[in-house]
């Protein structure tokens, strides 16, 4: 009965992205065919030598501490010195069931208000409302490639001087791809110090810049930055829930706190899980692997954009990740006429119409009437393009053209996006 749940929870839906996923396997269920651009899954199969670890230690049952496996977290720990340039040592890392629980619990620890840039990953804000937070949402442009500029930010806290403050980055970014220039990073680094804002750093996507050009937040701000990673996307293991915070040794009482929570809800993450772990950080040929995966995706997300920009839509080029998010305002007179004046019913309409489905901007935080969508291009055969990438040579460029078996669903769905919206 609804009145025996909290009402701040009332109106608390299904993840616009777990939801989008369930139902295309509904529609496919019926028969109907799907060009799944809605939920952003990573396409590629986990690195052998990963899952084989996985295999090998599936035996192992006990519960591990809460933190996190000692290996596992020192693991990470040299994989943040290398990566990123940061001194994290591994103490300072908290290993989670995925990031997503991580940012739940962080946010249920801290007082004050969640400062997000929009458009934002569908779930940050949700996590806030089940707990009642303020949430200041910034609406950064297509303009400035979707940074948050150091200005913005100084604005939307001009008058809050008196709470304590979580901003949440998250470069390269889902829903578009983009991520920060040097510059806008060290003068948001300078904004956060002088103010105390505490950033949760969402890098989850910095591994798969496709240029490896990830430069994290906290080499300018250590003292105020929690990095936020995990094995999801770089190692396509998603289903496997493993995520990672690492704190500042500014932030011990918050890292304390958080693994308090931990040990009360979760206890430990996967046991096998988080021996496979340390192979996924350790293992040198993991790097080959990104090599391939990165170069696929960068060639699909250059053909997505572009052939969207060719034909009109506004949508920026992908830095990183594989997400992009088109703006179809160009075409608002004609989609006006086919009474869609919104996000959500530009979604349905073009899934119900063409079989293709996004997500609408709303549900990242942007405003209703802006006729905005994410498209993260992942329904490709992941297997089939790193073998036909391995085959080819480092110094080669990879088109759409020697990759084009596996990415029929891609050329196509780009099409009926087309043909649908000029209709
Ligand atoms: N942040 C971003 C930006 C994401 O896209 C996702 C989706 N996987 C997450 C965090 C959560 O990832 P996970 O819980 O699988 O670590
Ligand atoms: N992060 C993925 C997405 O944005 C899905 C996983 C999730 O939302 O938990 O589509």
């Amino acid at each position: 009965m609804s009145e025996y749940i909290h009402s701040n929870l009332n109106a608390l839906e299904r993840s616009a992205t777990l939801a989008i996923n369930e139902y295309c396997d509904t529609l496919e269920k019926q028969g109907k065919h799907v060009f799944r651009f809605g939920f952003g899954q990573a396409p590629f199969p986990i690195p052998d030598k990963v899952v084989n670890s996985l295999r090998e230690n599936s035996f192992r049952k006990n519960y591990l501490s809460v933190e996190g496996l000692p290996e596992l977290r020192e693991a990470i720990a040299n994989y943040h010195q290398s990566f990123d340039n940061v001194n994290i040592q591994s103490d300072q890392v908290l290993v989670g069931p995925g990031s997503k629980e991580l940012m739940f619990s962080l946010q249920l620890a801290l007082k004050g208000i969640t400062i997000l840039p929009t458009p934002c990953w569908v779930s940050y804000s949700p996590q806030a409302n089940i707990l009642n937070r303020e949430i200041i949402f910034i609406e950064t442009r297509y303009e400035d490639s979707w940074q948050l500029l150091p200005d913005q930010l100084n604005e939307s806290i001009s008058n809050r001087t008196d709470q304590p403050k979580l901003l949440i980055l998250n470069y390269p970014g889902n829903p578009h791809g983009c991520t920060f220039e040097l510059e806008t990073l060290k003068e948001l680094a300078t904004v956060c110090r002088k103010n105390n804002i505490i950033i949760l750093s969402d890098e989850i996507y910095g591994r798969i810049h496709y240029q490896g050009e990830h430069i994290s937040i906290a080499r300018y701000y250590p003292e105020g930055t929690i990095i936020s990673s995990g094995l999801s996307k770089w190692c396509a293991a998603g289903g496997w829930r493993l995520g990672h915070f690492s704190f500042p040794k500014e932030l011990k009482y918050l890292q304390n706190i958080m693994s308090s929570v931990a040990s009360e809800t979760y206890s430990c993450v996967s046991t096998p899980i988080q021996y496979a772990g340390i192979t996924a950080y350790e293992d040198e040929s993991i790097d080959h692997y990104l090599f391939h995966c990165k170069r696929i995706l960068e060639t699909i997300g250059q053909y997505c954009a572009s052939t969207l920009i060719d034909a009109g839509i506004k949508v920026r080029i992908p830095k990183g990740a594989f997400y992009i998010f088109p703006n179809f305002q160009p075409f608002e007179e004609i989609l006006n006429k086919k009474n869609i004046f919104d996000s959500k019913t530009l979604c349905k309409r073009l899934l119900d119409d063409s079989g293709v489905a996004l997500l609408p901007g709303s549900d990242f935080g942007r405003d209703a009437k802006e006729l905005s969508a994410r498209l993260a291009y992942v329904n490709f055969d992941g297997e089939g393009a790193i073998r036909t990438s391995m085959d080819l040579s480092k110094e080669s460029t990879l088109t759409m053209d020697h990759i084009s078996e596996s990415v029929l669903d891609i050329t196509n769905g780009i099409r009926e996006i087309i043909n649908w919206i000029k209709s």
